[in-house]
């Protein structure tokens, strides 16, 4: 079996049993890139709780938000976990956003729109690069931002994807996050609809089979991939 058949076949075999995934959840871009920064470290669960009062409260535009202090948008991130800290990287991306409104949008306009106008139809390495010199924002965020808010074609990595690699064969124990990253991208086709299911099945599989202690191989679904 090719690199590129084996690949596709584990993602088959994961859709056949899981079914779709309906990645991610968020209405808009700008509720998805709010939830990329606040998973960080928790659970969904945590982070739909915050996106709960965000949403009561009308914050759920970069204006609204850029609107009130820190420490109130920490208030009210609260449930998800070290909010201070992510109200700081939640206030380095609105600051971000202002920026890239200005030069490639039609500025303060552009903040009242959580479809984020000002990041959409941009050359997605260079708009990567520009994510990445936010404090706070790792590879992680920044790419679950440009695949799951932008739809544009960049693989998402996470401990479950190095896990899952490292177990079935694909990847070194002591790869790194971009180097993963590549495994995945250059046996694929580059194609964001496919890049998202495939994280989001990875993830689900990771999570209820693949643990870190004692995985459950005998009921996963990937196990007829293990040699
Ligand atoms: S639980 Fe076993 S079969 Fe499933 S992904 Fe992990 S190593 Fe593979």
């Amino acid at each position: 079996m090719s690199r590129a058949n084996r690949f596709m076949d584990m993602y088959q075999a994961m859709l056949a049993a899981l079914g779709p995934s309906g990645w991610w959840p968020g209405e808009t871009s700008f509720e998805v890139a709010v939830g990329a920064v606040l998973t960080q470290n928790t659970s969904w669960a945590n982070v739909e709780k915050a996106m709960a009062t965000l949403r009561a409260h009308d914050l759920l535009t970069p204006a609204a938000m850029l609107d009130i202090s820190e420490a109130a948008l920490a208030e009210a991130i609260r449930p998800a976990g070290y909010y201070r800290i992510k109200a700081g990287r939640l206030a380095n991306l609105l600051r971000f956003l202002r920026a890239e409104a200005e030069e490639f949008g039609h500025g303060e306009a552009d903040l009242h729109d959580p479809a984020l106008p000002m990041l959409q139809g941009r050359n997605a390495r260079e708009l990567r690069e520009r994510l990445l010199t936010v404090r706070g924002i790792g590879p992680e965020t920044a790419d679950s931002i440009l695949l799951y808010a932008l739809g544009l074609p960049i693989f998402v990595v996470d401990a479950y994807t190095a896990r899952i690699a490292l177990r079935h064969g694909l990847a070194f124990e002591d790869a790194g996050y971009h180097e993963l990253q590549e495994i995945f991208t250059d046996a694929l086709p580059e194609d964001a609809a496919l890049f998202n299911e495939y994280h989001a099945l990875l993830v689900r599989v990771g999570h209820e089979w693949c643990r870190k202690k004692e995985p459950r191989c005998r009921d996963c679904p990937l196990a007829i991939f293990l040699d």
